[in-house]
């Protein structure tokens, strides 16, 4: 498809959780609830990259931003994506279910005829907050919220018509509607997508994450395609052994050293560690030249170290 892309203001990130969780889970043992835990949120994720597809269809000009999680009056709430026209302001709340559910009268259940949590009311509350924080930043423009169900396999019986509800086959239409809308957008349109971007907060994964220490980690540099450890190195490229990837010494350690900031924020980055944690690169030298090309020496004689800035 040839058509330009329409102006994507925030893209929807890998959460940090999922990220961590795949490096512990290569480096030592996980329970299976853990492990389940880990391949619920990475297929949750799959499904939302997936489920931003359809969104191609939208012709140019808009500005999409996705996965936001914002706050008002302390309670804090999550966009899926947020779609900003001339006049008007999107949220849609994008929701992958499989299977037949129904709804009786306020409640929804699934098949199993089991309770579940009223989408509509929850999109109700995110919109009461969003367009509280819209007024205050000095942007009252109006909003109309949708719930699309993007997944083909998805019937919902429906007691009565609910026009914010919308469905697989009805995607192409909603397309068409949005695409009819004007959006000639100006500076302040901008603004607002920058600020919106500004003020998303970032929940630390460190909660959610099973207990873990530095000395339990399996040390090594771990392939960016398979994440399992590079298990060869010739001159300065390393080897995967598993899926046949390589990657030069500079940028396999500056991934590894990310890597073990964000497992252990308070650990000190100094060469020796970062020589233990990498494991297969012998020479300490070539771990002081990558640490002191890219990062900001702090001298304080044996308790020297290295940080971003
Ligand atoms: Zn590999």
């Amino acid at each position: 498809m040839n058509r330009m892309w329409n102006m994507l203001i925030k893209p929807r990130l890998e959460p940090l959780k999922i990220i961590l969780l795949r490096s512990l889970n290569a480096r030592m043992h996980l329970t299976d609830k853990d492990v389940s835990n880990y391949t619920i949120l990475k297929k949750g994720f799959e499904g939302e990259q997936k489920s931003d597809v359809w969104l191609e269809g939208l012709s140019e000009g808009w500005l999409v931003l996705h996965d936001l999680l914002l706050e008002y009056n302390n309670s804090k709430f999550q966009i899926d994506t947020l779609l900003i026209s001339q006049d008007k302001i999107y949220p849609l709340d994008v929701k992958n279910f499989e299977g037949d559910y129904y709804v009786e009268g306020d409640k929804w259940y699934t098949s199993a005829k089991k309770d579940m949590k009223n989408p509509v009311h929850q999109q109700d509350r995110c919109v009461i907050l969003l367009r509280s924080l819209l007024r205050e930043l000095g942007y009252p423009y109006p909003l109309e919220p949708y719930l699309i169900f993007n997944n083909p396999e998805f019937h919902l019986y429906l007691t009565s018509i609910n026009p914010s509800l919308v469905f697989h086959s009805q995607l192409n239409r909603f397309l068409k509607k949005l695409n009819a809308r004007p959006v000639n957008l100006n500076k302040r349109h901008y603004k607002l997508a920058e600020q919106l971007v500004a003020i998303h907060k970032v929940e630390p994964p460190y909660p959610y994450l099973p207990g873990y220490h530095y000395e339990e980690q399996e040390k090594g540099i771990l392939c960016p395609r398979c994440y399992f450890f590079f298990s060869g190195m010739q001159g300065l490229i390393l080897m995967c052994g598993h899926c046949g990837c390589t990657e030069g010494v500079e940028s396999a350690v500056l991934r590894s050293v990310t890597e073990l900031m964000l497992l252990f924020p308070d650990q000190k980055i100094t060469t020796k560690i970062v020589q233990d944690w990498c494991k297969i690169i012998k020479s300490e030298k070539t771990i002081r030249r990558i640490l002191l090309k890219n990062y900001k020496l702090n001298r304080n004689g044996r308790s020297s170290y290295y940080s971003q800035s």
